[in-house]
Order: C-alpha cells, then sequence, then structure tokens
C-alpha cells in the first residue's frame, strides 16, 4: 500500500498526460510558455482570486508576498507552533521575527485565542512592530478565516494564507487561497494538486501586489527583462509542470469528491476508536493527510510499528512544534512551552488516504489499527 500513491494517478490520467507531456517537448517553449499564462487563468477561475503568478515552489510562494510586502527587521509574524517548517522559515530569510502561536486541538489550525495572547504581548514588549499572520490550512482545511480576519483587523495586520496543502477545500463554498490579502500553494508531488516536481503559486486581488510579485519573480524586472528595478528571485514554473498541472486540474473536483468518500469512510470505520479529525460546519478539506490522534507518544509509536509490520504506512505530521526546532533556538518564547502543539506532536498519525485509496485498503487499515487497540 502507499500512503501517497501517485503512480495509480498517473495510470488514471496517461493518455492525456503523455500526450501534454510530448506537446511541450516538441513545441521548445520551455520557460514560460503559453502552458504557464494559461494555467494561471485556470487557477485563476477556480479559486476567484484576480492574479495568479506561478512560481518554482510553494517556498518560494511564500518568500514573494514577503517581499511584496517588505517584511524584514523589526517585524513580528506570527505562525503557528505546528505546521511545516518553510511557513515560519520565510519570515527569518526576510529578517523579521516568527512569533508562535497555539493551535486548536480539533482542526490543527492557529488559535484565535492564542493569536490575541501573542499579539497582545508583543505590543506590550514594545520591541517588534505586528505586521503580518500566516495562517496554514493545515492537513487541507483552511483555517479559521473569521476569527482571524475579525482579529487581524483590529490590529491592522495583514493576513498571509499558507495553502501548500490547502488547495481544494472551502469554506461555505469560497475556495481556499481566496481567503488572505495574498495566498500561496505549492504543486510539490504530494500536495492536494501536485506536480511531477516542484512548482507553486501566489494569488491575490490586489493589482499592486501582483505587478510586486511579478517583479520579483523575474529578478526584479522593472518594464522590460533587461532593467532590474529590485534584488528578486528567479522563480519560474517550468512549462511542463504548468502541462502537468493543467491535466491534473481537470480531474481534480472528481478527485475531492473521491478522497472525501475516503475521509468518511475512516472517520465511520474509526469512530470512538480514535480522535479522528474534526471538519466544522461549513468547511470543506482537500484532505492532504487524514491524521488521527492517540493518547500519548508510546501508544502513537507502538501503532506505527505495528501498522508497518502489516505493510501500511503512516507519517508522524509533525514530531517538532516550530518553538522547539533548533534553527529557532535564539528565539527564546516561553509561552509555547504550555501549547497545545507540544502534545499533538506526540500524538499524531497519518494514514494513507488519496483519491484512489479503495474502500477495501481503507477496510485493512482501519482493522489492522483496531485489531492493535484491543490487543
Ligand atoms: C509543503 C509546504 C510548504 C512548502 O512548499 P514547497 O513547494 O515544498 O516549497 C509550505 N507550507 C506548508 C504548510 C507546506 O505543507
Amino acid at each position: 500500500m502507499n500512503f501517497r500513491d501517485l503512480i495509480k494517478q498517473y495510470e488514471a490520467l496517461k493518455p492525456e498526460m503523455d500526450k501534454a507531456m510530448m506537446e511541450v517537448a516538441a513545441n521548445g517553449n520551455y520557460i514560460m510558455g503559453p502552458q504557464v499564462l494559461e494555467l494561471e487563468r485556470q487557477l485563476a477561475e477556480y479559486t476567484g482570486v484576480k492574479h495568479v503568478l506561478t512560481c518554482a515552489n510553494g517556498t518560494d510562494a511564500l518568500t514573494l508576498a514577503m517581499k511584496a510586502w517588505g517584511i524584514s527587521s523589526g517585524d513580528a509574524v506570527f505562525v503557528p507552533d505546528f505546521t511545516f517548517f518553510a511557513s515560519a522559515e520565510i519570515v527569518s530569510l526576510e529578517g523579521a521575527t516568527p512569533i508562535f502561536v497555539d493551535v486548536d486541538e480539533q482542526t490543527f489550525n492557529m488559535s484565535a485565542e492564542s493569536l490575541e495572547r501573542a499579539i497582545a504581548s508583543v505590543i506590550e514588549e514594545g520591541k517588534l512592530k505586528p505586521r503580518l499572520v500566516v495562517a496554514v490550512d493545515l492537513f487541507g482545511l483552511p483555517a479559521d478565516y473569521r476569527a482571524l480576519r475579525d482579529i487581524a483587523d483590529r490590529h491592522n495586520l495583514l493576513i498571509l494564507e499558507d495553502g501548500a496543502q490547502g488547495f481544494g477545500g472551502s469554506i461555505n463554498g469560497k475556495k481556499a487561497c481566496s481567503f488572505g490579502d495574498i495566498a500561496t500553494t505549492s504543486f510539490f508531488p504530494a500536495k492536494p494538486l501536485g506536480c511531477y516536481g516542484d512548482g507553486g503559486a501566489v494569488f491575490t486581488n490586489n493589482d499592486h501586489w501582483a505587478d510586486l510579485i511579478n517583479s520579483y519573480r523575474f529578478h526584479g524586472k522593472g518594464d522590460s527583462k533587461y532593467e532590474n528595478v529590485r534584488i528578486g528571485l528567479n522563480s519560474r514554473l517550468d512549462t511542463m509542470q504548468a502541462a502537468i498541472l493543467q491535466v491534473k486540474l481537470k480531474a481534480f473536483n472528481d478527485e475531492i469528491v473521491s478522497v472525501n468518500h475516503a475521509a468518511n469512510e475512516y472517520s465511520r470505520l474509526l469512530s470512538s476508536r480514535v480522535k479522528n479529525p474534526v471538519i466544522p460546519e461549513g468547511f470543506a478539506s482537500s484532505w492532504a493527510q487524514y491524521t488521527i490522534q492517540l493518547e500519548n507518544k508510546g501508544q502513537r509509536d507502538r501503532l506505527q510499528q505495528a501498522l508497518k509490520a502489516s505493510g501500511i504506512p503512516s507519517m508522524v505530521y509533525y514530531p517538532k512544534p516550530m518553538h522547539r526546532q533548533k534553527a529557532f533556538d535564539m528565539l527564546t518564547q516561553p509561552q509555547c512551552a504550555g501549547y497545545i502543539s507540544n502534545r499533538l506532536c506526540d500524538t499524531v498519525l497519518s494514514l494513507p488516504i488519496h483519491p484512489y485509496i479503495t474502500i477495501d485498503e481503507i477496510a485493512s487499515v482501519c482493522s489492522s489499527l483496531i485489531s492493535f487497540l484491543e490487543q
């Protein structure tokens, strides 16, 4: 069994995929070919966001947003303590200071109450200027943007939506990657919408920010390619990846339906056995992960071993909260010691899930899991 079966997806899409890839090879427009612009248009239509700018990966997408907003030394950026490293890394890379915020134990997403407290303590200390909230759509579920927006508005903060795992999710029908002042996603192969390598995109309704991001992704270009008005990056999506993504985007809505069936089946079979992921009313997940919570680290680790012995892969996302990563050693943030994120890192386990997983495979994961719990 595969944790995320990308080959099964390729086989399902093979005729169209092979044609799309061979067309790119034959046409020779390997950089910024017509498929890139067409994909950007399709992503804008899908999310309902005015400007979509593709780039080299999801981390660069976040960096491009930081550069467009001029986030730098002296700025406080509020980041969930429970996320992939890149969500916080990009803050430090620009010289700003990530302030780690606790997450909700039901949804794994940023806790509004913890954000309020973190902002209050930064203001009280008076050393950093609160600028920005990085809200992560963890495991495919959009963050609680109504609560976060309310807080951000009161403190005059921007919201950057890290939708690397969130593409395809929604709140009351409004699509993920449309909630942040700027939003980003990743097309890393294992993400909900993945390509065959690295890729990413930035989403915004703001014309000025879109212009800046377009410049930053091409070495800070001005009106023409060889006029450079700012220091930027070389961060483009390959034409080949854009062609691959166009084929995948056509299949995407059906895949989201399938992966939701898979998640419902897990929830049904595991109900009352473990703590299942919670999707609040009105929210929809794209199920980048199906993450359960066990009682403690010992039980979680033994379960992972038992599953492995039955040929079932599982993953710990994430084993360490941001504030305990060595790279952030110099940021002493004592408030994090009591965070829920510490416990989550000990108790979470992500089970195999993807649009092509079968009901039989899910049943076999659940029966191994239940027999472990019963022994
Ligand atoms: C994967 C991921 C990223 C980074 O995306 P890359 O394309 O790998 O650079 C950023 N944030 C989160 C939450 C992610 O899961």
